[in-house]
């Protein structure tokens, strides 16, 4: 037996070389306690778990011969985490003149997907998606940088959005667009006419492609009948209050058994209204994140200086939000008890919710509704990967499946915050520890520090551009 012990130097830069270093290398995962997250989830305590070439090869047995080995004892194995909401910073944005003023606005892909990695958060869904995100994603399969898995959702909008449709023709031919330009899914959003909305979901259905999204605003008052076949996710908890008529018991049990007759899942997305309530409140609530300092420099300014919940914001909007933070707990309640498969997402990259922090964020959120620590964590792991279509590689910690993993100090089904209790991530076949993560973020920190304030990073000056 060999023991290759892992040096903690910075790997923000030439992950590259670093990828090649570890290429095909065996892990051993020894003594290690396996949370599974498959349907039974039986806890396998202190065992093996074998990793080759980024797949799981064993879970219990020998530790092989020449094989880096991680000490796993007193620790937790997790399926690497998912998060069904969010919108990653690309090349370009964000900036409503792009691209037509020639917008220059450029990011280093380590420093955004960093969040995910120091969160063992493997896979994301990308619920805007443009050009730029399939070359951010081909630079993290290529193992260029560490990131996670991304699946990418073309946003249709009635207006005001990248891909606009007001016909059923349009509609279709949208959809039609968007699979030829190699969409996963498709997200369906507010502004969409009755009938154009129904043509979406419907010609994406023939295109084989999962629809997400937003209940368009023309459903107030007849909300069941945006509950056609294939509307598959619907994107917040909001989408369903946005359509109360009241916020009590009775109405989220209506909601949420509209979901339930379609076969409709729903990502629930409670931090999103907890953090909007907060920084409606004090910018504070922004500024005094832990987090705040890994959050892009240019994200920081807007974020602080163009705050859509925070300006304009008096008692009566405070108040409707609270509202909505409590009814989303009653939906998310009414949809557990009607069986309605729920998924973890956050909307990350929205003002106050940054990517990767704000998942775990999500995780309590859901257990503090009355989600149970495993129906949580299911939330985030085999049901997201579920719907995703992806369940037979990533999910659950079998033999066979993706290194997707996250190793826990504590357990995460006797306290959900344990899952901010990171000992080290499996990204893409590599192994990052504790002290390498802390390492990155450090430097992350520091560098936008430094940057902070520069023309190139105020949200005021990029919008003149
Ligand atoms: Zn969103």
């Amino acid at each position: 037996m060999v023991l290759v012990l892992l040096s903690g130097c910075g790997i923000t830069k030439n992950t590259a070389q670093g990828q090649n270093n570890q290429e095909k290398k065996t892990f051993a995962l020894y003594n290690v306690n396996v949370i599974p997250m498959t349907v039974g989830n039986e806890v396998i305590e202190n065992t093996t778990v074998v990793i080759v070439d980024n797949k799981i090869s064993a879970i219990g047995g020998k530790i092989p011969n020449d094989v880096m080995i991680i000490d796993g004892e007193g620790k937790w194995l997790i399926p690497g985490l998912i998060d069904m909401h969010v919108h990653n910073l690309v090349d370009g944005s964000p900036g409503n003149n792009y691209p037509t003023k020639g917008a220059s606005i450029f990011f280093d892909n380590q420093d955004i997907m960093l969040l995910y990695v120091a969160n063992g958060v493997t896979t994301t869904f990308e619920l805007s998606g443009r050009v730029e995100h399939f070359g951010q994603r081909n630079e993290i399969i290529k193992g260029d940088i560490i990131g996670p898995r991304i699946a990418l959702a073309a946003l249709i909008g009635g207006s005001n959005a990248s891909r606009v449709a007001t016909t059923p023709s349009e509609g279709r031919q949208a959809v039609r667009i968007a699979k030829g330009d190699g969409y996963e899914f498709i997200k369906v959003y507010s502004r969409l006419n009755i009938e154009t909305y129904k043509a979406i979901v419907d010609e994406a259905y023939k295109q084989e492609m999962k629809v997400v999204g937003h209940i368009p605003s023309a459903f107030e008052g007849k909300t069941e009948e945006a509950f056609v076949p294939h509307f598959s996710l619907v994107a917040h908890a909001e989408e369903f209050s946005k359509q109360a008529n009241e916020f009590t018991e009775e109405e989220a049990y209506r909601l949420a058994s509209l979901a339930k007759e379609n076969g409709s899942w729903v990502t629930p997305n409670l931090s999103n209204l907890v953090r909007i309530a907060a920084q409606a409140r004090s910018l504070d609530a922004v500024r005094d994140l832990p987090s705040f300092k890994y959050v892009h420099p240019l994200m920081q300014d807007k974020w602080i200086t163009a705050n859509q919940y925070n300006q304009g914001t008096n008692p009566k909007t405070i108040t409707y939000y609270d509202e909505l933070v409590e009814f989303h707990v009653l939906l998310v309640k009414a949809l557990k008890e009607l069986g309605v498969p729920m998924v973890a997402g956050t909307d990350a990259g929205t003002s106050g919710i940054v990517w990767g922090y704000s998942l775990h964020d999500e995780l309590n959120l859901l257990v503090d509704a009355g989600l149970t620590t495993e129906e949580t964590l299911a939330a985030a792991t085999r049901l997201a990967a579920t719907w995703l279509g992806i369940d037979d590689r990533v999910g659950t910690v079998e033999v066979g499946k993706f290194a997707d993993l996250v190793l826990l100090d504590e357990n995460p089904l006797l306290d959900i915050n344990n899952t901010r209790k990171i000992s080290g991530v499996f990204f893409n076949g590599r192994w990052v520890d504790k002290n390498q993560i802390d390492i990155m973020l450090e430097n992350l920190a520091k560098k936008n520090s430094e940057n902070i304030g520069k023309d190139d990073f105020l949200w005021s000056k990029i919008r003149e551009r």
